[in-house]
């Protein structure tokens, strides 16, 4: 079965000509055959230029957890064109949406609002530094923060230094014109690794300011933590005085309403938020303790943003998180057996193609892999994995009608359900007898 992406292999050559590369972020380029251009979304599926529609598992990267154009949304974003985008003034959506946060993550005192998780994750590490008074960061191999200066180390997969690739004369693909300085005061170390991360926190205490985590390492594998890792980590942070990050772009309000740290049952001293938060509208945010967000007030930490807490961001924020919030959260249920239907599915499909590969996951979010390995428990075991076969999966699904991130993240939204799960099966049993 082929796919004819002649009219968004065509805007593709037009839009060279003047968005540089071609595509808006970078990560888009490596769509196979083409980077696609969209026409129209509705509930799980989405339409192509050239007519063709998908069954929707890329969800934007993750922020759209009610679908495509849902109904509160468009509603929450209509009041919002009619009375005004934005205003540079205070008004109550801001309030609004502070409290419903701090309502729903535990971790809550106080909530600074963004426009990214980029911009997000720069907010939680200069509160750290101010708060703390000390410099270092430690983060973690194969987890991603996003691209700023501070910390992002390359590309896609967040592993590396530049200082640690320089004597083979390489530049970690991406990082070109970042300052090496700018991540001198960055360690990174092996995640899941309580020795790791104990003996260097005991040794260097006294400059580390934060340890920045996923709490679960979504962006490569979706590897959870090994039992009682984030709580040792919580302990050693409160012992020494160090500000713990949780960085839950992706799993806020992903895994349940309060976020992994809610479900964990676990209070980091700042999250980061963005993704599903705004259902697709860009917005993000910091949120966590009172005296360490008192940095903010005081003026020690600048938080600046044209746009940050705009009225159509906190409307979509609004419409989303009381979406998500209704029946007590039913639907993150929901979002979990259509997702437990696919995985089971998806493995049992591995087994009767022979097919050497295997899936984890965590609620509605899962990575599925072709590897030889058992178990995929962290960074070096998920670099086994065949990225090409699944790249090449990828764009066999993408011809079958279904739409999969060439890294191997699937995404399932609210509205997402049996028939989608049932074609999906269909094509996935299909693909593997032909890959
Ligand atoms: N943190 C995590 C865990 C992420 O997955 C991402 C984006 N994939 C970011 C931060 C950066 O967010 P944004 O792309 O909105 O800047």
């Amino acid at each position: 079965m082929s796919i004819v992406v002649k009219q968004s292999e065509s805007l593709l050559s037009e839009s060279k000509k003047y968005l540089a590369g071609g595509v808006a972020s970078t990560l888009r380029a490596s769509m196979k055959p083409t980077p696609l251009f969209a026409e129209a979304g509705s509930g799980p599926r989405v339409r192509d230029v050239d007519g063709n529609e998908y069954i929707d598992y890329l969800l934007a990267y993750g922020p759209l957890i009610l679908g495509h154009a849902h109904p509160s949304l468009a509603e929450g974003l209509n009041d919002a064109l009619k009375r005004g985008v934005t205003f540079g003034l205070q008004h109550t959506g801001e309030i609004e949406l502070a409290k419903l946060l701090t309502e729903i993550l535990p971790c809550a005192d106080r909530v600074a609002l963004s426009g990214s998780g980029t911009e997000a994750v720069m907010l939680a590490l200069r509160l750290s530094r101010a708060y703390t008074g000390r410099t270092k960061v430690i983060r973690f191999h194969g987890h991603f923060h996003g691209w700023s200066d501070a910390i992002f180390t390359s590309f896609p997969s967040a592993d590396m230094k530049q200082s640690e690739t320089a004597s083979a004369g390489a530049v970690p693909p991406g990082t070109g014109g970042q300052s090496e300085n700018s991540l001198q005061d960055i360690i990174l170390l092996p995640w899941n690794d309580i020795d790791a991360l104990e003996e260097t926190l005991r040794r260097e205490k006294d400059s580390i300011a934060a340890v920045i985590t996923e709490p679960i390492m979504c962006n490569n594998g979706c590897i959870h933590p090994m039992p009682g890792y984030l709580e040792r980590m919580r302990e050693l942070t409160e012992e020494f005085g160090i500000v713990m990050i949780m960085d839950e772009v992706i799993t806020g309000f992903r895994l349940g309403l309060g976020g992994a740290h809610g479900k964990l049952g676990l209070k980091p001293d700042l999250v980061t938020i963005g993704k599903a938060m705004g259902g697709g509208i860009a917005i993000s945010g910091v949120a966590g303790k009172a005296d360490i967000m008192a940095m903010i007030e005081k003026g020690t930490v600048g938080h600046l943003g044209t746009l940050n807490g705009n009225v159509a961001a906190t409307s979509a924020a609004l419409a989303t998180l009381r979406e998500l919030a209704k029946d007590g959260g039913s639907v993150y249920g929901k979002m979990e057996r259509t997702a437990d239907l696919l995985v089971q599915g998806i493995n049992s499909l591995f087994e009767k193609h022979r097919v050497p590969g295997l899936v984890n996951q965590a609620g509605p979010v899962f990575h599925v892999m072709f590897t030889s390995e058992e178990k995929v428990e962290n960074f070096d075991a998920f670099n086994k994995r065949d990225a090409a076969k699944y790249s090449r999966f990828a764009e066999l699904m993408l011809a079958e009608g279904v739409l999969i991130r060439p890294s191997g993240l699937w995404y399932v939204s609210a509205v997402h359900g049996e028939d989608e799960v049932r074609a999906t099966l269909t094509s996935v049993d299909r693909v593997l007898a032909n890959l």
